[in-house]
């Protein structure tokens, strides 16, 4: 599919890569920072939203406080008739109350308020609003003038009214807002300022107690009202969010540029760099640069040498020595790794196939790659090195990491059919990956080796310290042996053996040897055992 290649090889050009990588992480931190610049315009507009309410509400309460004072008043003095006295006392009354614009009497055959020339203006509706003790007449003037009550508040024959003007100069509207009553348990909203909105509003719920709701367009405030008959709402239109243009979201937006930049400038290195290793890594593989070194595993209880694990070195024309740990994932992806497995399977029967031979019980450990347990070649190359050499299977262990083990299916026949074949298999830096002990029990391994960083933290690291002692229990309890990997002090070693772990590698007993060192290790160490038996005889 040649359009599948292009793109492919788009990816691996490191250029491509650099400007998708920063692409990439502009768009989410350009994203991430405006939604944080959003959130924070959003928070300010709630909170802003929020003290307005609480201004507005104590304000309205003062209001309607005066003009219930205002009644109550009225209704205790004994006047009840349109006298001149009462004239005078409705009079006193407005003087001695800011908010209170008009009062009136009201009785069947006459009427009578402080201002005479405006008495027309009682308004004959029933009330919007009959409470025990007071009843409201709400909006009961919508012509925009501000000498005309807006609110009026009754009781008994005595009624009060504040004039448009006192509550527009008690509450600051915000533009296009509107001042509601809601009535009728949240049936019926009736506007006392600012222009009538449709009731109710979407988003709006009666069983909601935030003070502040906000829908797409509009904000409502409900206010906690003291008496149960009425609930003041405030709603405003929304001004859609503006984009936050202040100086945060501009710090945001310069950061996110030149992390996006750094990130970008990264990846171009790592991927020149990967990708002249790649090179290199093919170069290497023809000019034969790799060298397998043997790190020998050794029984804790006798110190007895019974294997090795074969560990491959990089060394380059001048000398220097590339970890494994570098290219190795390097070699996993480009797939170069079967070339790396097939090299050092021939290159250890090479090198210790006489010693294997001569040795029947030591046996000789090797890495595998997850792609290498991913089908069964492997076990069709070590069983034609293995005829050649005339080298038992058992001699070769293979190690496998849970990471490699991806399709554990697949995976697992592969493993079966190496043991079945006489190989041994182990489960490489056992605790690092996500082997559980259900998945551990059905997979065909003979031996766990635990990862260094346990063994690191034995007697060191209170936390994790337990950890080892648990993964040995657990693999006794499933018969599986246990290798101890990485054992650099004495204690550590004792300690192991004590728990019952059976053998153990590390630069404590040994570093990785060339093969050369390693024969002379092991043809040594049956010299000596030679010799300690004729001397005892
Ligand atoms: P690994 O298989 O877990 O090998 C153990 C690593 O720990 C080796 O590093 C070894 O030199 C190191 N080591 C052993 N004892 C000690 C100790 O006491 N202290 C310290 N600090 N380190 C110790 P190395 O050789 O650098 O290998 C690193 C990893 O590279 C190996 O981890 C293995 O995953 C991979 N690797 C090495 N050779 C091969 C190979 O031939 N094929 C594959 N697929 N992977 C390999
Ligand atoms: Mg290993
Ligand atoms: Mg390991």
């Amino acid at each position: 599919m040649p359009a599948r290649e292009t793109l492919r090889s788009w990816f691996h050009r490191p250029w491509s890569l650099a400007l998708l990588a920063a692409l990439l992480s502009a768009a989410l931190l350009l994203s991430g920072s405006l939604g944080v610049a959003m959130h924070q315009a959003r928070q300010n507009e709630s909170e802003q939203m929020n003290a307005q309410g609480e201004r507005f509400l104590e304000r309205l309460e003062q209001l309607f406080g005066q003009l219930r004072e205002g009644l109550d008043q009225l209704e205790a003095q004994p006047l009840r008739d349109c006298s001149p006295a009462m004239t005078e006392t409705l009079q006193q009354l407005s003087f001695n109350y800011r908010f209170i614009y008009q009062a009136f009497y009201i009785d069947a055959v006459q009427s009578c308020s402080n201002r005479p020339s405006q008495d027309a203006q009682v308004t004959s509706r029933v009330p919007d609003i009959r409470g025990p003790t007071y009843s409201y007449w709400l909006n009961t003037s919508t012509e925009p003038n501000d000498n005309l009550a807006a609110l009026m508040l009754g009781r008994g024959q005595f009624r009060v009214s504040t004039s448009r003007g006192h509550l527009s100069d008690v509450v600051e509207l915000p533009p296009g807002g509107s001042l509601l009553v809601v009535v009728d348990r949240g049936q019926r909203a009736i506007p006392v300022l600012g222009p009538a909105q449709s009731w109710p509003p979407l988003g709006w719920s009666e069983k909601k107690h935030d003070p502040l709701v906000i829908t797409p367009s509009e904000l409502i405030y409900r206010m906690p009202s003291q008496t149960p008959e009425y609930q003041l709402v405030m709603v405003a239109p929304r001004e859609s969010v503006p984009l936050p243009l202040d100086p945060l979201w501009w710090w945001l937006l310069a950061v996110s540029l030149l992390i996006a930049c750094c990130i970008g400038g990264l990846t171009l290195q790592l991927a020149r760099q990967r990708q002249s290793l790649n090179g290199e890594l093919q170069g290497a593989l023809r000019r034969g640069e790799f060298q397998v070194l043997y790190q020998p595993i050794f029984e804790l209880a006798s110190r007895h040498c019974v294997g090795a694990e074969a560990l491959i070195r990089w060394r380059r024309p001048d000398g220097t020595l590339t970890s494994p740990d570098l290219f190795i994932p390097l070699a996993e992806d480009t797939g170069q790794i079967r070339q790396i497995t097939d090299f050092v399977l021939q290159r250890l029967l090479d090198q210790l196939g006489q010693l294997l031979r001569a040795n029947p019980q030591l046996y000789i450990s090797v890495n595998l790659a997850a792609c290498d347990v991913m089908v069964p070649r492997i076990g069709v190359v070590i069983a034609d090195l293995l005829r050649a050499h005339r080298v038992s299977a058992r001699q070769i262990a293979f190690e496998v990491t849970e990471r490699g083990l991806i399709d554990v299916l697949v995976a697992r026949d592969n493993l079966q059919a190496l043991r079945d074949a006489g190989h041994q298999v182990l489960i490489d830096d056992f605790g690092t990956g996500y082997c559980s002990l259900a998945y551990l029990q059905t997979l065909p391994v003979d031996c766990l080796k635990i990862d260094k960083a346990f063994i690191d933290a034995l007697g060191h690291d209170a936390a994790s310290s337990g950890v080892a002692p648990h993964i040995i229990r657990m693999a006794h309890a499933l018969h599986l042996r246990v290798i101890a990997e990485g054992i650099e002090s004495e204690q550590q070693a004792v300690l192991l053996s004590s728990e019952g772990v059976n053998y153990g590698q590390g630069w404590l007993f040994a570093q990785a040897l060339t093969a050369v060192q390693f024969v002379e290790l092991i043809t040594r160490g049956r010299r000596l055992a030679t010799r300690r038996l004729d001397d005892e005889a």
